[in-house]
């Protein structure tokens, strides 16, 4: 069964997907982590956003793998070519890089072909941006998670303080969040938009238990 959550980012989506997929015994795939490591992987061989080619190259050649910790639904740390990157795809530099890379529809073929290889094989949460449009769009549940530029702010801050990377300083996270989504949105390839049969949650005013609830309270009536 898979359990497609999309939505803009700090709408919520990684902390929803972890709790849920711990209730309902899931696994879950971060599929944003999937195109921050291979935009890592451009910035470290110096490609430009702009080479298509090189970018494709990329995303087909090199191995994303996530390491996985018994009895834990999310993984523990992603690797690129046998590189760990846990921590060095969530710097601002990443945040900045990652939206021209995803663009790259030979990027997204790659990694979209990999995302429905690991999901098929199990029960997984996935979260990203087309996930019930492109990747799985025959998913048993859809939900499109929103909130408010500033509420998505500030859960940013807060978990960028907690992992210990990236940006804490409100005005600056809500500057790129709102970037990124302009980006996410406008692309040609795959943007960011809900699926017409996704359920709509705005997470904005509700607490993290809440939308875990009312998530769960989908997947089981669809089970
Ligand atoms: O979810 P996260 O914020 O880590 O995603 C990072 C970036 O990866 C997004 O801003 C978007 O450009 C890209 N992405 C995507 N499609 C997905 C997941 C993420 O284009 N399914």
């Amino acid at each position: 069964m898979i359990i497609a959550i999309d939505g803009p980012s700090g709408a919520g989506k990684s902390s929803v997907s972890v709790e849920v997929a711990r209730i309902l015994g899931f696994s879950c795939l971060d599929t944003g982590a999937m195109y921050r490591a291979v935009a890592w992987q451009a910035v470290q061989d110096g490609v430009s956003f702009d080479d298509a080619e090189a970018l494709g190259q990329i995303a087909r050649t090199r191995e994303i793998e996530f390491a996985h910790e018994e009895g834990n639904p999310k993984p523990v740390g992603v690797s690129i070519g046998g590189a760990d990157v846990t921590k060095a795809i969530r710097t601002r530099e990443i945040d900045h890089a990652v939206s021209p890379v995803s663009a790259v529809p030979a990027v997204r073929e790659a990694l979209v072909a990999q995302q429905q290889r690991i999901g098929n094989a199990g029960d997984y949460v996935v979260e990203g941006r087309d996930i019930g449009t492109v990747v799985f769009p025959g998913a048993e549940v859809k939900v499109f998670l929103t909130a408010s530029n500033e509420a998505r702010a500030k859960r940013r801050v807060l978990q960028n303080e907690q992992r210990g990377v990236g940006s804490t300083d409100f005005d600056e996270v809500l500057a790129d969040i709102v970037r990124r989504d302009e980006l996410d949105s406008s692309r040609a390839a795959s943007p960011l938009k809900p699926a017409s049969d996704a359920v709509h949650i705005d997470s904005s005013d509700m607490t993290m238990q809440e939308v875990i609830d009312e998530v769960c309270a989908l997947a089981k009536k669809a089970m």
